[in-house]
C-alpha cells in the first residue's frame, strides 16, 4: 500500500558494500525524510502496543549500531526506557556476552549485566533483519538476564534470507519486506 510503497522509494540499494556481490539497503534516507522517519517510528511502536493499544513493553533494547537511532524514540513513545546492546569491549561495566558465527568469522554481543530486571518485558529495535544473527543473539542476552522477548520489530527485513529460522516462534514486525 501507499505507505509502504513510498518507503521503499526511501531504502536505497548500494552493490558492492561492504563487500562484492553484497547489495546493501541504505536506510539514511528514511531518516533524513520527515514523513518517513515519523512513519517509520510510528510503524516500529505498534510492535510493542497491544491489542487495546496498549503499551505491552517494559525496555526497547536496541542494537548498535542503526538500532541506537531507532529504538530511543520507540521507547518515548510507549513510555519505555532504552538499553543499548552494543559490540564487544564498548560498555563500561560487567556485562553478559553472545558469540555468534557471520558469513566470514564472527561477532560478539554485550548487554549491561544490571540493565534488565528479571520478568521485564523487552521489544528488541534494529534497522534490517538479514540472517537473523544479531537478533537471535540480542535475544539469548534479554533471556539470559531473565526477562522476556515480546518481539522484533524492523524497518526492513530480507525475505530470501533466513531470519525466521534463527528466531524460532518470536513475534517479528517489519515495516518492509524485501523479496
Ligand atoms: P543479521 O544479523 O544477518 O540479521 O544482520 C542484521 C544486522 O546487520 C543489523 O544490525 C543491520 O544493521 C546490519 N545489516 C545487515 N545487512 C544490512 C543492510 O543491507 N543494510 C543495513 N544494515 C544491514
Amino acid at each position: 500500500e501507499a505507505g509502504r510503497e513510498a518507503l521503499s522509494r526511501l531504502v536505497l540499494d548500494i552493490p558492492d558494500h561492504p563487500e562484492p556481490g553484497v547489495v546493501f539497503k541504505d536506510i539514511t534516507p528514511v531518516l533524513s525524510d520527515p514523513a518517513g522517519l515519523a512513519a517509520v517510528v510510528a510503524g516500529l511502536t505498534t510492535a510493542g502496543l497491544d491489542e487495546a493499544g496498549a503499551p505491552r513493553v517494559d525496555v526497547v533494547v536496541g542494537m548498535e549500531a542503526r538500532g541506537f537511532i531507532l529504538a530511543p524514540p520507540v521507547a518515548l513513545a510507549l513510555g519505555a526506557g532504552f538499553v543499548p546492546v552494543r559490540k564487544a569491549g564498548k560498555l563500561p561495566r560487567e556485562t553478559h556476552a553472545v558469540s555468534y558465527d557471520l558469513e566470514y568469522g564472527s561477532a560478539t554481543l554485550e548487554l549491561h549485566r544490571d540493565a534488565l530486571a528479571p520478568g521485564a518485558r523487552v521489544l528488541l529495535v534494529d534497522d534490517v533483519l538479514a540472517t537473523g544473527g544479531t537478533a537471535r543473539a540480542t535475544a539469548e542476552l534479554v533471556e539470559t538476564c531473565g526477562a522476556e522477548v515480546v518481539g522484533v520489530a524492523v524497518l526492513l527485513d530480507l525475505a530470501f534470507l533466513p531470519w525466521r529460522r534463527a528466531l524460532g516462534d518470536i513475534d517479528v514486525t517489519s515495516l518492509l519486506s524485501i523479496e
